[in-house]
């Protein structure tokens, strides 16, 4: 039960701010004397869209001892009671858990505090048949305690492949390990490039130049500068004139690489009466066109759905941008028909947009995974609107790998002349 609330029923936290604190608490960890082994766990190395709470497994010859020194960190605001572990309210507000445990234990405690309930329970459904029981310390065989020396080992002492943190939601994944057809998950080191980035051409921070050379440090062989269409004037949306005049210094950026190239994008706005903020012809010319609703969010739900699909149904149109519009924390999903946005995405061959931003993670989990069932392809952006953003990229990642995503899902996951060809038609 302790473990129920200790991954959270009420998440409250983005997971930008939830991993920077995560690092600051870690790395205090990682310097306490007779520390071994350190690790997040919990809703946050599920990678949760939000978190309620940061909860860390230590191992170290004295758990006291390593608990007692956690206790007295810089971070820590006050000492709380915690169910099966030391826990702090911290001075950036959110709860710090901690599990200190002996070294061989590490690997059980590990695999019980990154649960989730429902996943720890099926586990446990599956030991008690063998008449064993998992407990944070270990494996109970009844005569004897068993300490795995990994998770891997531990999974595979019940006769299944190793489940990542990801997919421990308890909807499928354990079935699917012990059938052996678990999905190999995409990997942020698939990632070859950004195909949803502004730049200071609308409301962005950055010269074009600035991100081409920030993207091409982090190994990325391309990226899309897709700043605003005309509509959005709180956002300086470019018209076909600027648009032009953009493509030109895109061409001559370009022309300083060979191993790197910027794509001439375009966001779109999705019009209220589900027109697109530019003709055809413009469009055409554009390597990278997304659709995304900006306006009209108040529409009735037949309304927001036929926009969308309109947008969908558009030849020039690749990617459609955030889908569901919600802004975490702050504003729910438009009223939409989801699972008819992902047919016809399904059909016409248009990407989904899982947005990276961390205040997005937009599509969520779960309709990654209907989609994926369905043979949508997405593409993981960040919407950088500057060049810091840029590493948004990895929260992106965590999503798609909730949803069950792997590689050949991922559009940006291909180099760059291969993806042209997908851009080019359609009628893939
Ligand atoms: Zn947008
Ligand atoms: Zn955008």
């Amino acid at each position: 039960q302790g473990l129920k609330e200790l991954v959270g029923e009420r998440p409250k936290w983005l997971l930008n701010f939830a991993f920077a604190a995560a690092d600051e608490v870690a790395s205090f960890l990682n310097g306490i004397p007779g520390v071994v082994e350190v690790s997040a766990a919990g809703s946050l190395r599920r990678g949760r869209e939000m978190v309620e709470s940061l909860d860390f497994v230590v191992s170290g010859t004295d758990p006291e001892d390593v608990a007692s020194a956690f206790t007295r960190a810089p971070f820590v605001q006050r000492v709380v009671v915690g169910e099966v572990s030391t826990a702090v309210k911290t001075k950036w507000e959110i709860q710090a858990n901690l599990l200190a445990v002996r070294p061989e234990q590490f690997a059980s405690a590990l695999q019980y505090l990154t649960g989730s309930w429902a996943h720890n329970k099926c586990l446990q459904g599956i030991a008690r048949k063998r008449g064993w029981k998992l407990d944070k310390y270990g494996v109970d065989l009844g005569k004897r305690i068993v300490t795995p020396k990994s998770e891997e080992d531990l999974y595979q002492l019940l006769e299944m492949r190793y489940i990542p943190p990801e997919l421990r939601e308890g909807q499928g994944e354990i079935e699917a390990a012990l059938a052996g057809n678990l999905p190999v998950l995409v990997d942020i080191g698939d990632i070859k490039g950004d195909l949803h980035v502004h730049s200071n051409w609308s409301d962005g921070a950055n010269t074009l130049e600035e991100i081409a050379l920030a993207a091409r440090q982090m190994g990325y062989s391309y990226l899309a500068i897709t700043d605003h269409s005309r509509s959005l004037r709180v956002a300086r949306g470019l018209d076909e004139e600027r648009l032009r005049r953009q493509r030109l210094e895109i061409e001559s950026i370009n022309r300083m690489f060979d191993d790197f190239q910027l794509l001439a994008g375009i966001e779109v706005d999705i019009l209220p009466d589900g027109s697109l903020d530019f003709d055809d012809d413009i469009l055409e010319e554009m390597d990278v066109v997304i659709a995304s609703i900006h306006s009209g969010f108040k529409q009735d739900r037949d309304t927001l759905t036929s926009r969308i699909i309109a947008a969908i149904r558009n030849e020039h149109v690749d990617i459609i941008g955030h889908p569901s519009g919600r802004l975490l924390g702050r504003r729910g999903s438009y009223q939409i028909d989801m699972e008819r946005v992902l047919d016809a995405a399904a059909e016409t061959g248009t990407a989904l947009e899982i947005n990276a931003s961390p205040d997005r993670l937009d599509l969520n989990d779960h309709y990654i995974r209907l989609g994926k069932e369905r043979g949508v392809r997405f593409s993981i952006n960040t919407d950088a609107h500057g060049r810091h953003s840029l590493a948004d990229m990895r929260y992106g990642v965590l999503t798609a790998r909730r949803g069950w995503a792997e590689k050949e899902d991922i559009i940006n996951t291909m180099p760059l002349s291969e993806l042209r060809k997908w851009l080019q038609k359609k009628s893939r």
